[in-house]
């Protein structure tokens, strides 16, 4: 959000619905979009780009479901977030590591079913970028949900793709959704089915270009997915070494708020104890570590840093490097 939106926010906030590109127009036809949705580093010699897939929208309850209305309320309003619903962002990775290119998760993709147009841009962000979806030698999948395998379920993208592109993802991961289980998860309605039917679509279109690691595979020189489950029980995260640097990508194993209330149950975690231990061992461990840490639902581009205060934890954003 520019400086500009911000004012403007605070005085009256826009309609969430109005496209970003939309919002500002200083007499002249733009040519691309406004908001910057790619943004590049290098981990040693690893060429590392985080690509924004867009936002969704979904109500604030999924943040923490655990506990109660009020105190979800006081956090948000800590925050200055609205307490209905407001954007998680939505962020995707193209990893250049030797002579592959890896993309790890995939975004949305499309499913106008479920409202959530804003989301699902990948495939338009990654042309922007010059990025050929035809150069990606492999994907690393964190896990199986939707909004991070729908990119490559859009219509035609399969086409694009080569044919001997390998879709790493754990076994466990693939296991569950054979009979997946929501009893405890807490999510909008619709949202189980859809799910359920990416997941099989997609293990379908796919099969014969999985390749399922049990704990952890080294994809490429100093590209490793590890399987840390939690969230989903094949969940991984994908660290970056090369020289003494790191990253860690985590995908869904910690969210916007899980550095405040790393015990808050996501409303998208099929078993949220689980999710919460797993949370909080890797934030200690990236906190020790001192490496970046990228994850799917941060703000972009969600590089950062964890800092610890006893039971808590503290995002550091990096300053953005021109
Ligand atoms: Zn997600």
């Amino acid at each position: 959000m520019s400086q500009a939106e911000q004012r403007s926010h605070v005085i009256d906030p826009p309609p969430t619905s109005v496209p970003s590109e939309s919002t500002f127009h200083p007499g002249r036809r733009s040519t691309g979009e406004l908001v910057p949705s790619r943004y590049a580093l290098r981990i040693g010699d690893i060429d590392v780009m985080v690509i924004s897939d867009g936002v969704l929208p979904l109500p604030t309850k999924m943040l923490g479901h655990n506990v109660a209305t009020e105190v979800r309320a006081a956090w948000l309003d800590e925050m200055f977030l609205p307490k209905d619903a407001f954007d998680w962002p939505l962020n995707a990775v193209v990893v250049r590591s030797g002579e592959q290119t890896i993309l790890l998760d995939a975004g949305l993709g499309l499913d106008p079913d479920l409202q959530l147009p804003r989301a699902g841009q990948l495939v338009k962000r990654l042309e922007a970028a010059d990025i050929d979806l035809a150069s990606m030698t492999d994907v690393v999948l964190t896990h199986l949900h939707m909004d991070h395998i729908g990119g490559l379920l859009v219509e035609g993208v399969k086409e694009r793709l080569r044919p001997d592109l390998r879709i790493h993802v754990a076994a466990a991961e693939v296991k569950f959704w054979e009979a997946p289980d929501f009893s405890r998860t807490n999510m909008p309605q619709g949202f189980p089915d859809a799910l359920r039917t990416a997941a099989t679509r997609f293990v379908s279109e796919y099969g014969s270009q999985l390749r399922l690691f049990d704990d952890a595979v080294e994809v490429a020189p100093g590209v490793v997915a590890r399987r840390i489950g939690g969230h989903t029980p094949g969940h991984c995260v994908i660290r970056l070494v090369s020289g003494n640097e790191a990253l860690t990508f985590a995908g869904d194993a910690v969210f916007p708020v899980g550095f405040d209330q790393p015990d808050w149950h996501n409303g998208f975690e099929h078993d949220p104890e689980e999710a919460a231990r797993v949370r909080v061992r890797l934030l200690r461990e990236l906190a020790a570590s001192g490496e970046l840490l990228v994850a799917t639902h941060l703000p972009f581009p969600s590089v950062g840093r964890v800092a610890v205060m006893g039971d808590h934890f503290r995002w550091v954003p990096v300053f953005w490097d021109y």
